[in-house]
Formats: structure tokens, C-alpha cells, sequence
């Protein structure tokens, strides 16, 4: 019988609708953890430290990196995300499932040291597309959705290295989509 919880990586271009998919899955699901990354990011207006991201200094983000306290981290446009580490083995051992929503260069690095996670690749319809929800997010400054953008043309090729894809095109569908995707996983991992 399985006893850990599945490592389920969500990553995809920003403004994608990661989180919004994610949320829809995790509504549906129980047993499921979110792990809330660190960021140097300077919160968005309804964004709660601890709940949607722990928010840190630059000094205290390299400081955890020296500690080894993060699994992955990186650098994106501007800012430095990471994923606190203990949260997330406690919770596996638990027998939870902990669903990461990150970039791509942090993906590489939870699947090259768990190759167990399951990594789904989130991909918008078209580039068109990604810019009209960016845009319409309303988030970002025109030069931050520009970079944002530029970053998407780079991450979109790396989809095939990732064990599925899926096309947000219907935020709903694609909840089911990953849904059925994580199910099949786990009794995988069950029967072995
Ligand atoms: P990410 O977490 O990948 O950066 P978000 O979940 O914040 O992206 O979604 C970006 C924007 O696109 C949000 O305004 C969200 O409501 C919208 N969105 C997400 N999925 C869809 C979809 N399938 N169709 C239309 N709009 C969507
Ligand atoms: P945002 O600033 O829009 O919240 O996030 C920007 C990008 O950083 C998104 O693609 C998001 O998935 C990614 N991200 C969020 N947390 C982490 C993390 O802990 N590690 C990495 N590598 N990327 C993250």
C-alpha cells in the first residue's frame, strides 16, 4: 500500500491560470496540501503572507538558501521564489498529496531530486491568449507583463520534458484534467 503522498508540480508560463486551475482541483479534492513558496516579491493587494506566498527580504530569501531550507528555488523576472522544504516532506510523509505551483527552472530541480513527482506542464491556448489573461489579471506593470511574456516564448518549447501537458483552455476542464491525471498516478505509484 502507498504510504507517501504524491509530489504533484504544476508549472507552466505566468498567467497561465496555474493557480486558478489548482484552486478548482483542490476545491474537488481533499488530501491535498498547497505548499506556499517564499518570495522576495512584494505582495499583490489580497495577498496574505503565509497563505498565498511567505514574503521575505532578499538577505533572509539567501539566507534560507545557505541553510538548505528550500527545495528548489530560482530566479524569475526580478524576484527569487522558493519551496520551504520541511512542509512539504512532513506532509508526504504523511501520506498527503502537495501540489507545487512553480516556474520552470524550479520544476528541473524537484524532478531531477524527486523522481517520483508527477510534473504537469500547464499550456495556454495560444500566446494571444496568455497575453489577454496577463493583461487582464491586472497584476502587473505594462514592463513586468512584457518580461513576463518574453519568459513565456522561452518556457513554452520545454512542455515535452514534463510527464503531461495540459491545455488550459476551459479552467474547469482542465481541473478534471489534472484530476484524472493525478488519480491515474496515484494507483501507479499504489500498485508498485
Ligand atoms: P498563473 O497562476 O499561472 O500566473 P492565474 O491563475 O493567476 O495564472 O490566471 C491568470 C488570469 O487568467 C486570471 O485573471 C484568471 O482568472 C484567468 N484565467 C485562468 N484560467 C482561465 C481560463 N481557462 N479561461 C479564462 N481565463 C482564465
Ligand atoms: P507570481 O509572481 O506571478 O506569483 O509568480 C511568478 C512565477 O513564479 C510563477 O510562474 C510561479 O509559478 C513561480 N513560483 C511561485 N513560487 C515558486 C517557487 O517556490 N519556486 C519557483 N521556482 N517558482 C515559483
Amino acid at each position: 500500500m502507498r504510504n507517501k503522498g504524491v509530489l504533484l508540480v504544476v508549472s507552466g508560463p505566468s498567467g497561465v491560470g496555474k493557480s486558478t486551475v489548482i484552486h478548482k482541483l483542490m476545491d474537488r479534492r481533499g488530501n491535498m496540501e498547497f505548499s506556499v513558496s517564499a518570495t522576495t516579491r512584494a505582495p499583490r493587494p489580497g495577498e496574505v503572507d503565509g497563505k498565498d506566498y511567505y514574503f521575505v527580504t532578499r538577505e533572509r530569501f539567501m539566507e534560507m538558501v545557505e541553510h538548505g531550507d528550500l527545495l528548489e528555488h530560482a530566479e524569475f523576472v526580478g524576484n527569487c521564489y522558493g519551496t520551504p522544504r520541511a512542509p512539504v516532506e512532513a506532509k508526504l510523509a504523511e501520506g498527503i498529496c502537495v501540489v507545487l505551483d512553480i516556474e520552470v527552472q524550479g520544476a528541473e530541480q524537484v524532478k531531477a531530486k524527486m523522481p517520483q513527482a508527477l510534473t504537469v506542464f500547464l499550456a495556454p491556448p495560444s500566446l494571444e491568449v496568455l497575453e489577454r489573461r496577463l493583461r487582464g489579471r491586472g497584476t502587473e506593470s505594462e514592463e513586468t507583463i512584457l518580461s513576463r511574456l518574453e519568459r513565456a516564448r522561452q518556457e513554452l518549447p520545454l512542455a515535452e520534458r514534463y510527464d503531461h501537458t495540459v491545455i488550459n483552455d476551459d479552467a474547469d476542464r482542465a481541473a478534471l484534467e489534472l484530476g484524472d491525471i493525478l488519480s491515474r498516478w496515484e494507483n501507479k505509484e499504489e500498485e508498485k
